[in-house]
């Protein structure tokens, strides 16, 4: 009943083939078969037969970081991220789910989100000056809490290229954890249409999303599950690519040399890998990690991180040592959580992109 017709040609397929098992950042990190797309098809494909859904096996389903590294590399178009989200509805639903993904779950419903409350006196001072109301919306997102200095200094570029902006007061969760969490369960809609009611109040014309999770979901989920923003969506590094090429922000390059680890959901979901390499290279000189791109391999970044803190730092330990073999000394990231599972491994200084370009413009 949780599966829909192409989740079960999806699994099918999967289950007997094996040629994206060496892409999966969580399989290289625990060296497991059962983390890859194949494992988890296997795991579906018994229950869809008659097995019972046990609780080892949605251990399993909520050990994938959902980065899509094996739907870029699947040859013949499957995309077993659907059918992963939908074991993960039918786990919640058969009270199978892992203990520690009910206590986040409880813990965004009683506090709004899963992140702490934001206490940075730097970026309370930046957004003070801001208008309530303008045709250009910020969405902090959880930049706010994970990484304030890239918030700090995406809300000083903004002001640089005297763009006229605003940041919610009260700014909503966006629910990009809750549908990893949930998949397309009614009360993660719910969270959507409420978050997109709030958004859609302030009557903005565009929204530039800092984070890419925020970007991701309301460019997808929020228009499949009917929450639509009444808003043109950008991504922070469209935005800016915008700005610089209009002549409002100009950057000068010191040839430092600088790596770039693509988020999986601006790169894979969102097919945007251009816009910050035009940003880097207009302020350094950028050397290439082993698979980038859409073939980048996640640094732990996401939901993950939320509830497997201990794969997210095996993942990114093993992410910094590409990063360390480009000879680079700074490794820049467009995604607060990707900064800050770097930052858990030991290597190279880990820069959000918005601090990188706020030092270069001149
Ligand atoms: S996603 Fe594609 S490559 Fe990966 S197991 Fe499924 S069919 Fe094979
Ligand atoms: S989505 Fe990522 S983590 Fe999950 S199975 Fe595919 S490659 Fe592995």
């Amino acid at each position: 009943m949780y599966y829909t017709d192409s989740d079960k040609r999806t699994i099918d397929n999967c289950r007997f083939c094996f040629m994206c098992r060496h892409v999966c950042p969580v399989g290289m990190v625990t060296g497991s078969e059962a983390n890859n797309a194949r494992a988890r098809a296997e795991l579906i494909s018994l229950v869809n037969r008659g097995f019972p859904y046990t609780a080892d096996m949605a251990e399993v389903v909520y050990e994938c970081a959902l980065c899509g590294a094996c739907t870029t590399q699947c040859c013949t178009g499957f995309d077993p991220l659907p059918f992963t989200k939908h074991a993960r509805m039918a786990a919640l639903s058969e009270g199978i789910a892992p203990a520690y993904i009910n206590e986040l779950l409880d813990r965004i419903e009683e506090n709004g989100s899963a992140y702490p409350a934001v206490d940075n006196p730097e970026l309370a001072e930046e957004l003070a000056s801001l208008p309530e109301k303008a045709d250009v919306l910020l969405f902090l997102g959880n930049a706010a809490a994970v990484c304030p200095e890239s918030a700090v200094a995406a809300v000083r570029l903004l002001k640089k290229a005297g763009v006229t902006f605003a940041v919610m007061k009260e700014e909503p969760d966006c629910g990009m954890d809750l549908a990893d969490l949930m998949g397309p369960a009614e009360e993660a809609r719910q969270v959507l249409l409420a978050a997109a009611e709030k958004i859609n109040a302030v009557g903005t014309k565009t929204i530039v999303a800092l984070s890419p999770d925020s970007a991701k979901v309301f460019l997808r989920e929020y228009r499949e599950w009917g929450a639509p923003l009444n808003a043109e969506v950008k991504t922070f590094p469209a935005f800016i690519v915008e700005l610089w090429k209009s002549g409002a922000l100009n950057f000068k390059n010191t040839g430092e040399t600088v790596t770039y680890q693509d988020p999986f959901r601006l790169a894979r979901e969102l097919h945007e890998t251009e816009a910050p390499r035009e940003l880097i290279r207009a302020c350094g000189n950028l050397k290439e990690m082993y698979r980038h791109g859409e073939e980048a391999i996640s640094c732990g970044e996401g939901t993950i991180g939320l509830y497997r803190p201990d794969l997210t730092a095996k993942m990114a330990a093993r992410r910094m040592k590409d990063a360390i073999s480009t000879g680079a000394m700074t490794i820049i990231t467009a995604c607060p959580t990707s900064c800050a599972a770097l930052r858990s491994a030991e290597g190279l200084t880990v820069k959000p992109l918005e601090v990188f370009l706020l030092e270069h413009t001149c």
